[in-house]
């Protein structure tokens, strides 16, 4: 296996500069010990997670437990965190860096209690939240 984020950035750039067009480079797990779809859960599982705590939003919640507005919310977070990284080498959810994706353990940028990680779903996602935040 050679290549990797770091290693493929200069190549995305190019191709960004020469097609003129978004170039949205993500980590995640490989096939075969992770079939597809995972490699395109995980591209997108940093915003979802990012928006679900930028909203306080437990992530274990279902959709019907949310009411109308805060689900239009979350997506209009989603929205803007995606729009606000387009073309961005280093993804920025709030200052310094991302809330939670990726930050297992490390302390709550708000609360400071430990991020937690855990897989949901048939195609074991990995969730990223904050017990406090998003309780
Ligand atoms: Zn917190």
């Amino acid at each position: 296996m050679i290549g990797g984020l770091d290693t493929d950035h200069t190549l995305c750039t190019m191709l960004s500069d020469a097609c003129q067009a978004v170039v949205i480079s993500v980590d995640y797990r490989l096939a075969p010990e992770h079939p597809f779809p995972a490699d395109v859960v995980d591209s997108l599982a940093a915003y979802q997670c990012e928006s679900l705590f930028a909203c306080g939003i437990d992530p274990f919640r279902t959709l019907g437990e949310i009411d109308a507005a805060t689900r239009r919310a979350l997506y209009e977070t989603a929205a803007a965190q995606l729009q606000a990284n387009l073309g961005r080498w280093r993804r920025e959810t709030l200052r310094g860096g991302l809330a939670v994706y990726g930050r297992e353990r490390q302390g709550c940028r708000e609360c400071g209690v430990g991020i937690r990680t855990t897989k949901q779903g048939g195609q074991g996602r990995i969730t990223w939240w904050c017990p406090r935040c998003q309780s």
